[in-house]
């Protein structure tokens, strides 16, 4: 491992670029150790982490409660497979289901097992509940999503990028715009082999957008006439990362659901990732009440590793820092300030064009076209000045900081980015 130690920046990347796939596209940034809202790269230059890894970071980096868990559960027992029970799961499952407020919990590792889980669930759903011809149910997807990397899940993308020379592609899918009500009405009472709609409460990867006040209310709404199941896919959005526990919570800031708040917005099928695990391993789950979950029936749907003590313990520990830690809050309250001071800048630059976003999932808009590079380069000189983001989709930059960040470095942290803008204005 000495080796391994010494290694520069420069020999890392080109070990990644010879022997690895290259199916990203990195910052040259090499990191090797990372704490609460900050990483090092291997050269000892301290960032802040603006992305928290796609937001699966937000009890920030290696946080010490998730890491005893981890450490205490895998010095036990790491592996069972469910062909036999464990001791871990059980009391993994009454917690999710007390947190989230659901009778039941299928648990998988990545987003995307559980976006793939979600479908599968509502398909059958569709046939055994609904009465739909077998292989004619259709779900409703929105323009612009981002939902993962499987097969499936790229077939009902419009990324061309995503999408071209994957095919052929899974078919049962219909594509509505996001936020636009009437389209979701149409497409819901045009046909009656409608089994469900797939939903980001905010569209994450597409550049952060939020839809109208009370698009999330009134798509549930239709879906509850119509006898269609409503998939929330807070994989991105989820676990306090905009302000509320969930983003179908609405403005409600309390750390565990709560029905009694008018602007809860209950999924008839929430998926769950990412910030699940606190970024420390691959936590994923499908939670649903017993009428849609029971259809799922032994062999019918698993996962060698769904489920296992680590995940099921590093999940509770992390869910706890939810609560205990306010990060809710936190983020409700930052998020603001974050917003409140870009759009102080942003009266007099001619670079940026906008922000917008709700908690801690902000994005900018950069003045200029979506093949530019600008938005690339202003990365480079946020990274030079002690700040890590990434462009998504051209012109945008996402800011997603761990949501365990104090309002000082908040502070420290928007100054760092106006002073880098400034580099930037004409
Ligand atoms: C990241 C993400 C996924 C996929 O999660 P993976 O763990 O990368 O498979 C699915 N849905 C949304 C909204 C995401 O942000």
């Amino acid at each position: 491992m000495s080796v391994l130690e010494k290694m520069s920046s420069a020999e890392a990347i080109a070990l990644e670029d010879k022997f690895g796939a290259h199916n990203y596209h990195p910052l040259p940034v090499v990191l090797s150790k990372g704490n609460g809202v900050f990483v090092w790269d291997v050269e000892g230059k301290k960032y802040y982490d603006f992305l928290s890894a796609y937001s699966a970071v937000n009890q920030g980096h290696c946080h010490p409660k998730i890491v005893g868990a981890m450490m205490e559960q895998a010095q036990t027992l790491t592996l069972t497979s469910r062909a036999f029970y464990n001791d871990k799961l059980g009391v993994y499952e009454k917690y999710m289901s007390d947190y989230f407020g659901f009778d039941k919990v299928l648990p998988m590792n990545t987003g995307a097992e559980a976006v793939e889980t979600a479908l599968k669930i509502c398909r059958k759903w569709a046939y055994e509940k609904k009465g739909i011809p077998e292989n004619d149910a259709q779900i409703i997807v929105c323009e612009n999503n981002f939902h993962g990397r499987t097969t499936t899940i790229i077939s009902f993308s419009n990324d061309e990028n995503a999408r071209k020379n994957f095919g052929p592609y899974t078919a049962g899918f219909i594509k509505i715009a996001y936020d636009d009500i009437d389209a979701l009405e149409k497409a819901i009472t045009a046909s009656k082999n409608i089994a469900g709609f797939l939903v980001e409460p905010i569209q994450g990867e597409a550049g952060v957008y939020v839809p109208s006040t009370d698009y999330l209310a009134k798509a549930k709404a239709l879906c509850e006439a119509n006898n269609v199941l409503f998939m929330a896919d807070e994989v991105q959005t989820g676990i306090a990362r905009t302000g509320s526990l969930l983003a179908v919570c609405g403005n409600c800031t309390c750390e565990a659901k709560c029905e009694k708040q008018a602007s809860y917005v209950q999924p008839d099928v929430l998926i769950l990732g990412k910030a699940l695990s606190g970024g420390a391993y691959p936590v994923s789950a499908v939670l649903a009440n017993d009428s849609i979950m029971n259809v799922i029936k032994p062999g019918q749907h698993g996962s060698t590793f769904g489920g296992n003590p680590v995940a099921a313990a590093v999940a509770m520990v992390a869910l706890d820092i939810v609560s205990e830690e306010n990060l809710a809050q936190n983020a409700k309250a930052l998020g603001q300030l974050f917003r409140d001071k870009l759009n102080e800048y942003i009266v007099t630059s001619s670079i940026v064009k906008l922000v917008r976003g709700k908690g801690l999932l902000n994005a900018i808009v950069i003045n200029d076209t979506e093949d530019s590079e600008t938005a690339w380069n202003i990365c480079m000189k946020l990274a030079e000045n002690g700040l890590l983001a990434k462009p998504t989709h051209g012109n945008i930059i996402r800011f997603a900081p761990p949501l365990v960040m104090t309002e000082y470095q908040l502070l420290d942290c928007v100054g760092i980015i106006i002073n880098t803008l400034k580099e930037f204005e004409k």
